[in-house]
C-alpha cells in the first residue's frame, strides 16, 4: 500500500525491517530497545547517534543544542514562550493555517507578554496564500518572532524560507511537516521544532533545536520539566525520553544518509509535488487546488473535486486501491496527499494513475 497520511506518517521500508530484526536482540544486547534503561551505555550511544546524525543531515552549527523530548509540537507552542519571553512585552506571531492559528492561540497562557499578531493569512488570503517575509509586522523588541514554514491542514508552504535582518529578534520555526525535506540554514533561526511523527519517526519524539545563546533567558523559575536548560544540563536525559521513537528517529537519519541526505531529499521531492500539482491542474478543472502556485506545500497537497460527496467516494474508492489516508483533514474536507521523504515517486505515479481512473468514470 501507498500511506498518505498526515502524520504518523510512512516510514521507509527498510527502516521497519531493520526494527522488525532487532525488537528481539537489538545488536546482540538480548533486549529489545524498548526494554532497555535510557540510562544504559547502549541507549546512550543511540542517542547520541541519533543526534549526531541529525546534526550532520542538517549541517546544524556546533552552537546549537538539540533535545529530543515529549509533548509534540503542540507543547513547544507554550514551552517557546515559557523559555523565551520572560521579561519581555511582546511575542510576534504570524498566522498562515490551522496550526499557527492554534499557535496563536496557546502562546498567550502562562505569560505577560502580549502575543501579537504579526500577519495574518486567514484575513489577507483566507489561508490560499502565504503573507511575504517582508510584510509581517514585526518589532525589535519583540521576544522571538514565531512562524511555520509548511502548514500541514492548508497546504501551504513557503519556498523561501523566510530570513530575518540583522537586529530582529530570533526567528522560532514550527518545522514539523518539513524537517529534513530541503536544505535550509539553520544558523538562520533561533530555535526550530518539530514533531517526529510526519518526516522522521514514530509520534513521540519532538525536536528542538536551539541557538545556545538563548539559554540565558531560560529562567529557574520554570519547572525543570519544561526548561530547555535543564533538559540541556542533564544531556537529554532529565527525565526518561521516548526512547524508542527516538531509535527509530536514528534509523530514518541512517537511511536519510544512505539516500544521499537533505540534497537528494529535496530533488525528489520537487519532482513529487511537482508531478502531483500537474495532474491536478490538468485535470480541465476536475480536480482543483486553490493554493497560490507560489506558496504550495510539496509536503501536503491538497485538493478536492469542489463535491463533497465525490470527495468522499475517492477517499473511499482509493482505499480499495491500497491508495491510503487521502482523505482531507477534517474541518477542510477534500483529499490531502502528505508525500513526505518515505513516499517514493510511485506512490504519487500510482495515486495519479487513479485520480485520471476516477475521472474518467466521474468526470
Ligand atoms: N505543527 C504542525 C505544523 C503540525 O502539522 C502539527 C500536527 O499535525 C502540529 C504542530 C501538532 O503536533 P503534535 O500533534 O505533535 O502536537
Amino acid at each position: 500500500i501507498y500511506n498518505f497520511s498526515a502524520g504518523p506518517a510512512v516510514l521507509p521500508e527498510s527502516v521497519l525491517r531493520t526494527a522488525q530484526s532487532e525488537m528481539f536482540d537489538y545488536n546482540g544486547t538480548g533486549f529489545s530497545v524498548m526494554t532497555m534503561s535510557h540510562r544504559s551505555d547502549v541507549f546512550a550511544s543511540i542517542l547520541y547517534h541519533a543526534e549526531q546524525d541529525l546534526r550532520q543531515l542538517m549541517d546544524i552549527p556546533s552552537n546549537y543544542k538539540v533535545l529530543f523530548l515529549q509533548g509534540g509540537a503542540s507543547a513547544q507552542f507554550n514551552q517557546v514562550v515559557m523559555n523565551f519571553a520572560d521579561g519581555f512585552k511582546r511575542v510576534d506571531s504570524v498566522v498562515t493555517g490551522n496550526w499557527s492559528e492554534i499557535a496563536h492561540s496557546q502562546m498567550g497562557k502562562l505569560t505577560d507578554a502580549q502575543i501579537h499578531l504579526a500577519a495574518d493569512g486567514k484575513r489577507d488570503y483566507n489561508y490560499t496564500n502565504l503573507p511575504p517575509v517582508q510584510n509581517w509586522d514585526i518589532s525589535k523588541d519583540s521576544a522571538f518572532v514565531h512562524f511555520i514554514i509548511n502548514e500541514t491542514v492548508h497546504g501551504l508552504q513557503y519556498r523561501e524560507v523566510p530570513k530575518l535582518e540583522d537586529g530582529m529578534p530570533p526567528l522560532i520555526c514550527d518545522m514539523s511537516s518539513e524537517i529534513l525535506s530541503r536544505k535550509i540554514n539553520v544558523s538562520d533561526f533561533g530555535v526550530i521544532y518539530a514533531g517526529a511523527q510526519k518526516n522522521i519517526g514514530p509520534s513521540g519524539a519532538t525536536i528542538v533545536i536551539i541557538r545556545e545563546d538563548l539559554l540565558d533567558r531560560c529562567s529557574d523559575r520554570i519547572p525543570d520539566v519544561w526548561n530547555y536548560k535543564s533538559h540541556i544540563q542533564r544531556q537529554g536525559m532529565y527525565n526518561t525520553p521516548a526512547t524508542y521513537p527516538i531509535y527509530i528517529s536514528g534509523l530514518v537519519f541512517r537511511w536519510l544518509q544512505s539516500q544521499g541526505g537533505v540534497a537528494q531529499m529535496e530533488t525528489i521531492n520537487t519532482l513529487k509535488a511537482k508531478t502531483l500539482y500537474a495532474a491536478i491542474d490538468g485535470s480541465g478543472g476536475f480536480y482543483k487546488n486553490h493554493v497560490h502556485p507560489g506558496a504550495r506545500s510539496k509536503m501536503n497537497v491538497i485538493f478536492s473535486t469542489g463535491n463533497a460527496e465525490l470527495d468522499e467516494l475517492f477517499a473511499q474508492e482509493s482505499t480499495t486501491r491500497g491508495l491510503q489516508l487521502l482523505r482531507g483533514y477534517k474541518s477542510l474536507g477534500g483529499m490531502r496527499a502528505s508525500i513526505y521523504n518515505a513516499m517514493p515517486l510511485q506512490g504519487v505515479e500510482a495515486l495519479i494513475d487513479f485520480m485520471k481512473e476516477f475521472q474518467k468514470r466521474y468526470g
